[in-house]
């Protein structure tokens, strides 16, 4: 007989909690994924703000099949010219006035990384921040910036001369001095549960790195790709990084990063060293690919105006009193429930009637929607009605428990 497949990936795949979600995959289309029991879920968690377009959009399977057919890997990042990442790039490069220069990488992780060391080796100073309860990934300099002891002090020591600030205010802005490097921001706090910073703030965060000659660093790779609306968050508050870092919805489900910056100052990775920074896989055909027809997808989406429409269409219909708020930004969005417990059994119930969701890093109380971008209204309606009804029965179970 042989071995269920749950038992051989609990057995032989790395678990990275002692409780993953165990949803068996048989197939994934559109907003849809498929048990292998006949299941069909709702994905209104898009892998975590990867399948912005969907699962397996027809234009993205058909532009890595033809990519496919012409070539795979054929040589280590930056020695070859392969017409995929130079059309990339290109794209990439008429997103933002000035970030003419992409060097592309395989996750946001690596992206994370390779613009601290720009950071570093640009300005020649070692100091930077991030902000309290960011997440930006997880190899040792990309968890570096976390300021989760929980997290971190396992794998201490970790980079040195990194500094968690507070919160996103002044007194915050003020610590942004002549020795800093650079300054990690998101536009919208994904993990604490998708609150968006105030425009003020972050121009005024902005100004205090232009005085002082530090990099404003914008991570998007959570709000990116017309996640929020716009192709890009900062574009909507008028933010102008140094360094742009993208991932997840950028490939349409293959694994494909970038961090974006002027030519003059990415050429720091050029010289003295050279190869200040290479890749074997980093900018892989096919993944270039996929990318360029999300973007063409994403783009017909027409995300600035769709977006914000099927917020406002979630806003309205999304009301129930045990709905603290929701927090979040277009298709990035937050259902605050106040308490753990009971977030933690309506994210459950919404599994079992057939919407997949989940919680946030920082926000355990919250439940996590972010659907692929092109889900209809009729589709969200549904998936808003599931969760209705999951709150409900959610709360039963609550008073069934005597809690
Ligand atoms: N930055 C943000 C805002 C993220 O949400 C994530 C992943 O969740 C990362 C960085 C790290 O990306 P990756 O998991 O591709 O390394």
């Amino acid at each position: 007989m042989s071995i269920p497949l749950r038992s051989l990936f609990l057995r032989h795949l790395a678990q990275t909690s002692p409780a993953p979600m165990g949803i068996e995959v048989d197939h994934a289309e559109g907003i849809y994924i498929h048990g292998k029991n006949g299941e069909r879920w709702i994905d209104l968690i898009s892998g975590i703000s990867v399948s912005n377009v969907g699962h397996r959009h027809p234009r993205v399977v058909e532009a890595i099949k033809s990519q496919v057919d012409r070539y795979m890997h054929v040589m280590v990042y930056g020695e070859y010219i392969q017409s995929p990442q130079v059309h990339l790039a290109e794209r990439l490069s008429s997103l933002m006035p000035g970030l003419d220069s992409v060097y592309l990488v395989n996750s946001g992780a690596e992206a994370i990384e390779g613009a601290i060391k720009l950071a570093r080796r640009s300005t020649g100073r070692k100091k930077i921040f991030s902000f309290k309860d960011a997440y930006h990934g997880s190899t040792t300099g990309a968890l570096s910036l976390m300021s989760s002891d929980y997290f971190t002090s396992p794998f201490k020591p970790l980079l040195p001369e990194l500094y968690h600030l507070d919160s996103y205010d002044h007194s915050a802005i003020e610590q942004i001095d002549t020795d800093t490097a650079a300054v990690f921001i998101e536009i919208i706090r994904a993990e604490v549960g998708a609150i968006p910073v105030e425009k003020e703030v972050l121009q005024a965060i902005q100004a205090r790195c232009k005085a002082v000659g530090a990099l404003l660093v914008v991570d998007e790779i959570q709000t990116g790709f017309g996640r929020t609306g716009a192709i890009l968050a900062s574009s909507a508050v008028d933010i102008q990084p140094d360094i742009l870092v993208l991932a997840k919805g950028m490939g349409g489900g293959l694994p494909i990063g970038a961090f974006m910056a002027s030519s003059k100052l990415m050429h720091m990775l050029t010289d003295e060293p050279v190869l200040g920074h290479i890749t074997t896989f980093g900018g892989n055909p096919v993944c270039c690919a996929a990318s360029i027809a999300t973007f063409d997808v994403i783009k017909e989406l027409d995300t600035e105006q769709s977006v914000p429409e099927k917020e406002a269409f979630i806003r309205k219909k999304l009301i129930h009193p045990a709905l603290k708020e929701i927090n979040g930004k277009g298709l990035l969005l937050a259902l605050d429930f106040g308490e753990e417990a009971l977030a933690q059994r309506i994210i459950r119930t919404c599994i079992t009637n057939g919407v997949l969701t989940d919680w946030f890093l920082f926000a355990p109380h919250k439940l996590r929607m972010a659907p692929p971008l092109n889900i209809t209204e009729e589709e969200l309606g549904t998936a808003c009605d599931i969760i209705l009804r999951s709150i409900d029965e959610a709360l039963e179970l609550n008073h069934g428990n005597g809690n």
